[in-house]
């Protein structure tokens, strides 16, 4: 088998093959694993999701420090697990996978460097949040400071005392907000969009409390479970239906948090025109304290150009800048593109997808056999953690390799039916939810349908939990 990819989810199918006895390469363009926590080394780093249920759930970790881990400690994980369950000896490290071809009943790998290689199974775990979206600002180029991207942090950039200039508000954002302004001699945050911000104090686990979880694993599991259930019960809840009481209270939780903004005028430019949880939303105690300090300063005229000594905004002011860093996002339907995937009788994944991406369950692509997808297109996302996404869709993959094993087929791939009628189904399911409610979000595709899954998290858990053998055509 092969696995594209060595982030969070190719560790998890590292870890998981290698206890089944499963021969597999994991490709891995860079040197280290870790996906998006190796790309992303921006000061104030953190996971939003609580930490103890952003691990997987045959390594749970009673050592974080606080309620939200940091991005460094995160890493630091990912690569002990990496270590402790066998992953790393599987791992082809520094050579990115160019194509992949169905050919003969099985999946042909070609990798920059020239290398070829043949494999029965590919499962795809090439992250979401990788391609930095860089907008094309007029004068970029002339600016004579340091500028780059929150994913691509350059960190031979001197920050003390500099005049920083951050582009964009969200979840990234408002970290570099946090951590940057009490850096900076003047702070300016570059707003095209308000957010709605959710407070979450970042309490600290005492020694005593470690002790107790590494002592009792019940113990920290029965944590990982209540946080777990509330997110699932409140969030994951709320978002899919705009009337529900779940999303009300998170409004009211998000309209309580901006009161603490204590000038009406910054108040005012901070509050959103649309419905809280339509945009991801931004979980942060400490973004409304920063933003208010005397060397902050929000900026929301919009941006003209770029000159070389720093923004241009439409009202004519320059905003004079040492260091500006584009928190804009990334491009979310790309998934294992640009790699070139050609399956059964010549279908091209690029020109199937096009700017729609879609998948059967958020596994796998009709027309693509043995093609399988962790974190794919129509996966949940959201506030919560998308570890346990993909460990219930690696043990979905898992049971259709069951199958190939005992020798039913040696090919499966979902019939166009099933997909066609999954994707009328999550489509309108969309038509509820706070996603489609009025605002722009990478939750959307271009053509502002929601790009995630739609259905309830149960349905998610209890269409994992086995495959429906009649949705597939098997060989
Ligand atoms: P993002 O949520 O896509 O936000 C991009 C920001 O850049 C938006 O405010 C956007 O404005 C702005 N922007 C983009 N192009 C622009 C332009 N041409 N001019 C002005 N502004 C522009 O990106 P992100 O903050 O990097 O977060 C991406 C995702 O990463 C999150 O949604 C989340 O899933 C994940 N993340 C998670 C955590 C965590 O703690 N778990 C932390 C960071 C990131 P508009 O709103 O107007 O489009």
């Amino acid at each position: 088998m092969a696995v594209i990819g060595a982030g969070m989810a190719g560790i998890l199918a590292g870890a998981k093959l290698r206890e089944r006895g499963v021969d597999c390469v994991i490709f891995e363009k860079a040197d280290r694993v870790g996906g998006t926590w190796r790309e992303n080394t921006y000061p104030g780093l953190a996971c939003d999701v609580p930490a103890h249920w952003y691990t997987y759930s045959f390594a749970r970790n009673p050592e974080w420090d606080t309620l939200l881990a940091a991005g460094p400690d995160i890493q630091a994980y990912f690569e002990r697990v990496a270590r402790d369950y066998g992953v790393l000896p599987l791992v082809r490290f520094g050579d990115e996978v160019v194509s992949l071809r169905y050919v003969d009943g099985g999946w042909e790998v070609a990798t920059a460097s020239g290398h070829r290689d043949r494999f029965d199974v590919v499962i795809s775990a090439a992250g979401v949040l990788h391609h930095p979206n860089i907008p094309k600002f007029e004068g970029a180029e002339s600016f004579k400071g340091a500028m780059f991207h929150s994913a691509r942090w350059d960190h031979s950039t001197p920050l003390d005392g500099r005049r920083i200039g951050v582009i964009g508000t969200g979840s990234t954002a408002a970290q570099l907000t946090a951590a940057l302004v009490p850096r900076a001699e003047r702070f300016d945050l570059f707003q095209r969009t308000a957010q709605w911000v959710l407070p979450r104090p970042n309490l600290a686990y005492t020694d005593e409390e470690k002790a107790r979880y590494r002592a009792d694993p019940a113990a920290l599991e029965a944590l990982v479970q209540q946080y777990r259930s509330k997110t699932i019960d409140g969030y994951a809840t709320a978002v899919l239906d705009y009337d529900s009481p779940q999303l009300a209270e998170i409004e009211r939780l998000c309209r309580e948090n901006l009161e603490t903004v204590r000038d009406p005028d910054l108040r005012r430019r901070l509050t959103p025109d649309y419905r809280a949880a339509c945009k991801r939303l931004v979980i942060s105690s400490e973004f409304y304290g920063a933003i208010q300090q005397p060397n902050a300063n929000l900026v929301t005229a919009p941006i003209a150009r770029i000159e070389p000594e720093g923004v241009r905004t439409a009202d004519g002011i320059l905003h004079e800048l040492d260091v500006l860093v584009l928190a804009t996002g990334f491009h979310t339907d790309r998934f294992i593109r640009p790699a070139k995937v050609i399956g059964r009788g010549g279908a091209d994944l690029d020109a199937v997808w096009g700017d729609h991406p879609v998948a059967y369950l958020s596994v796998t692509v009709p027309d693509f056999p043995n093609f399988f997808m962790l974190g794919g297109p129509n996966s949940p996302v959201g506030n919560f953690s998308l570890i346990e996404t993909c460990e219930w869709q690696l043990g979905y993959i898992l049971q259709l390799l069951e199958g190939m094993r005992r020798g039913d087929y040696r090919e499966a791939s979902a019939t166009h039916e099933a997909m066609d009628r999954f994707e009328d189904e999550r489509r309108r399911a969309a038509e509820r939810t706070v996603w489609v409610t009025g605002c722009k979000s990478w939750y959307l595709d271009r053509h502002g349908v929601p790009a995630s899954w739609t259905f309830t998290y149960a349905r998610f858990v209890e269409e994992m939990t086995a495959p429906r053998m009649e949705d597939f055509e098997t060989r």
